[in-house]
């Protein structure tokens, strides 16, 4: 039997306008809607009169006109980012023009080069946090303290943040309730991605709050399915490779049946992502290192 992964699409919202969503928690969505962003970015605002915002978004002066004007008389304190996706990180410029205050975030995007063609919404390079964070770093505001947690994966700086006192967790891009996240190398990494979901599974946190779509509010029971479904990814790749089909735009051909066409290189990604996993751990080989036009097979091991 495939995994079913509970997938969660029922998001009621209304662009351009900030809105409550749990207790001392509101969000506003920016009007991005693409393949990878689902109806957009959620920019959320944690606290009340001096606030903290979580993933200002794109680069897109309305959403920030909007964020700031529905934040009319209180004062953003903290300006934190998930990872520097574009669809994440660009609007903290414009939003610490307008109020001065600090960024946050794991550091600047790594991997790749700046001028690849990105397989989703592509790295802001020119983000640098003011304030680098590490894994159990603690930011505190007036009435919030929010806790970094170091998810590597989707990309190599990822970030979730915890409300301890309310089991809230804003989980970003790395578990997301409409779709799967992208993991596409060099900078997103199977192997870390998998070892996130699990460090996920030692926490306790109640509720998520992805960038993208609804809230989860059976988060273990989620992150179990997509640990699943790699699982059975990963089984799918080898049996290609047992069958001899070995190059990666074959493999999705074979596994990603009746897939969008617009998302096929962000399938060949995950692949590939699989493939370097796999490679590491000598189930699989290439001639040379683990590339995406490579031809792959199995291991001796
Ligand atoms: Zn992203």
């Amino acid at each position: 039997m495939p995994v079913e992964i509970p997938f969660r699409r029922d998001f009621s919202f209304e662009y351009g306008r900030i809105e409550p969503v749990a207790p001392g928690i509101r969000r506003i969505v920016a009007r991005n809607p693409s393949p990878f962003t689902f109806k957009g970015t959620g920019t959320y605002v944690v606290g009340s009169g001096e606030v903290a915002v979580i993933d200002p978004g794109p680069d897109l002066a309305e959403h920030v006109e909007a964020l700031l004007a529905g934040l009319k008389g209180e004062w953003v304190t903290h300006i934190l980012v998930t990872h520097t996706h574009r669809d994440h990180s660009p609007a903290a410029r414009a939003l610490q023009a307008a109020t001065g205050a600090p960024t946050y975030g794991f550091g600047p995007h790594a991997g790749g080069k700046r001028e690849e063609t990105a397989v989703e919404e592509g790295g802001d390079w020119d983000f640098v946090p003011d304030v680098t964070l590490r894994d159990g770093d603690w930011i505190a505001g007036k009435d919030w303290r929010l806790e970094a947690v170091h998810t590597p994966g989707h990309t190599s700086n990822h970030l979730c943040f915890a409300l301890p006192d309310s089991g809230v967790l804003f989980s970003g891009d790395h578990v997301m309730g409409w779709s799967t996240s992208v993991i596409a190398p060099p900078d997103g990494d199977m192997a870390a991605y998998m070892a996130s979901l699990e460090k996920l599974l030692g926490r306790r946190d109640t509720v998520y709050w992805p960038t993208h779509g609804p809230a989860i509010t059976e988060p273990h029971d989620h992150v179990c399915a997509f640990i699943a479904h790699r699982r059975e990814r990963e089984a799918g790749i080898l049996d290609c490779l047992r069958a001899g089909i070995g190059r990666i735009d074959a493999i999705v051909e074979r596994l990603y049946v009746g897939l969008q066409p617009g998302l096929r290189r962000a399938a060949g990604r995950s692949v590939h992502a699989h493939l370097i996993d796999l490679a590491g751990r000598g189930v699989v080989e290439a001639d040379g290192p683990p590339m995406l036009d490579s031809n792959y097979r199995l291991g001796r091991l």
